[in-house]
């Protein structure tokens, strides 16, 4: 594997090891950034995704038991789902859509849909995240849910659920009351802190990248959907350790806002509390402007905004929620945005992986094309002749159908060498999905998301001292399908 990336517009190497680029959509300028506002989960502080969802899966599982629900044997299958997945909620599946809305690879459940049976529920369609049958996996807290909902809809389909369960709808509707119990009521949280070792996986070098932004001259603020206690003992396991004494996590944030309610935050003038004891979450209602070092308890961006006396594109917010972190802040308040996704890492390391089999692919796909294009060549020289128009023919019908014929022959031998290789190539890194950005020969509606709401995405916060807080980032030039082949990207 090459040893490092080149992330700031493909145009400059930083030194970052490969896949750990930090990769622009909409030009950066880091010096024109005044304010670096946090999400803490999956971003700041990144979990183990098979321990914290199998976790919550599990009290999920529990809560559906205690309803009578004949769900005691499953567990948690990670390679099931993955981000930026779409699920059906009416008919049960669960959908890789490409960045025109076209249905690519589908499941029912959990058992993959033929290629017929996909063409005629979803030939027609175009998925619109906007119809409240699609859910879109905007982060990797979606997991769980996602997985025991393909599961049940298998146990739906045999008639194996209670029968108050009517439709799917209502079964997904039922999961999805679980998880959002499971997280909001004590139980997993006081787990996770109880246990942090076991959840949380540390990047000692975040701290430094955090220093370095302050050191800059960067406001920094956490603003994060957890209640305070929660977020007062993942934020301090994480980084306490790595700072110097007499040094707390709350030293590195000018600004602290817990239950911030994204994505009401950036829309909405909720109401603010200051967390006026720390120890023991007291709130007290907050009127006036916020004070500099201060804790608070929901509020909303325009009290960031007025804090900071900074405006959306001197505010970058980073977040791993799709939809809750960067596409709302940016649709309402143009902040500048930048998504984590952590699952990028082993993405990349895919790719470069199965770049050998990419090259072989381009390779016969180009032999291909040369082919057909012959025949099409030989095809209307043909047509001409039988029909008589055209210029004068220079060959007989009967070679150019043996040229034609032994032409086939060789699209056939092609064909056959290709198929394997494409369908291997849509098994990379998921052998059921394949990779999360792209959806075969496009890009997925996950890049499609990212691209059109995270000015840049990366796969962890710690990423960004490699580039350093004065990177001018460049997005790169694209390619257009009327390009000329040698600079196409
Ligand atoms: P953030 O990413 O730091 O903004 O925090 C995310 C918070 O939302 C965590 O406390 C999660 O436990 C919580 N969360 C994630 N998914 C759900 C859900 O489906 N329902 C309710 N809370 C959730
Ligand atoms: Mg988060």
């Amino acid at each position: 594997m090459a040893k490092v990336d080149s992330p700031v517009g493909h145009s400059q190497s930083t030194g970052a090891p490969y896949g750990r680029g930090l990769y622009c959509n909409r030009t950066l300028n880091m010096r024109s950034i005044k304010v670096i506002g946090y999400d803490m989960d999956y971003t700041l502080v990144h979990y183990n995704v098979e321990h914290w969802e199998r976790r919550a899966y599990q009290h999920v599982r529990e809560k559906l038991a205690a309803r009578g629900w004949p769900v005691q044997d499953l567990d948690f299958e990670p390679e099931f789902v993955a981000r930026g997945l779409i699920i059906d909620i009416d008919h049960g599946n669960m959908l890789k859509v490409n960045r025109f809305g076209y249905v690519k690879t589908a499941y029912h459940g959990t058992v993959a849909m033929d290629y017929d049976v996909l063409r005629s529920t979803y030939g027609r369609t175009i998925v619109d995240l906007s119809e409240t049958r699609y859910r879109f996996l905007n982060t990797l807290f979606a997991l769980s849910e996602a997985c025991m909902f393909a599961q049940l809809v298998d146990r739906f389909d045999r008639g194996e659920l209670p029968e108050d369960v009517k439709s799917l709808r209502e079964l997904y509707d039922s999961v999805r009351a679980s998880i959002d119990a499971t997280h909001m009521e004590g139980e997993l949280k006081a787990e996770i802190v109880s246990q942090p070792e076991r959840y949380v996986d540390l990047d000692p070098d975040t701290v430094l990248t955090l220093l370095d932004q302050h050191h800059a001259g960067k406001k920094l603020a956490l603003i994060t959907n957890s209640e305070w206690s929660y977020t007062s003992s993942m934020m301090s396991y994480t980084f306490d350790r790595f700072l110097p004494d007499g040094v707390g996590w709350r030293d590195l944030f000018d600004l602290v806002i817990v239950a911030a309610r994204k994505p009401s935050f950036f829309e909405n003038r909720d109401p603010v509390l200051a967390v006026v004891d720390s120890q023991r979450g007291l709130l007290e209602p907050h009127v006036g402007p916020l004070v500099s070092h201060g804790a608070y308890f929901g509020g909303n961006a325009a009290l960031v905004e007025q804090h900071f006396n900074a405006t959306g594109d001197e505010i970058l917010y980073l977040g791993d929620h799709i939809y809750g972190d960067v596409h709302v802040s940016k649709n309402v308040l143009r902040w500048r945005t930048g998504l984590i996704l952590r699952e990028l890492e082993d993405e990349l390391a895919a790719v470069h992986e199965s770049l050998a089999e990419q090259a072989q692919i381009a390779e016969l796909m180009r032999q291909k094309e040369r082919l057909e294009y012959e025949y099409y060549q030989l095809r209307v020289e043909l047509q001409r002749h039988k029909r008589n128009y055209g210029p004068v023919p220079e060959r007989t019908v009967s070679s150019l159908n043996s040229k034609m014929s032994s032409i086939r022959d060789s699209l056939k031998v092609l064909d056959d060498e290709i198929a394997p290789l494409a369908k291997a190539a849509n098994r990379v890194h998921n052998r059921r999905w394949g990779l999360l950005m792209r959806a075969g020969n496009d890009k997925s509606q996950l890049a499609r998301q990212i691209e059109r709401y995270a000015d840049i995405y990366t796969s962890r916060v710690s990423n960004f001292s490699f580039a350093t807080p004065f990177v001018y980032l460049r997005s790169p030039r694209g390619s257009l399908p009327h390009d000329p082949v040698a600079s196409r990207k």
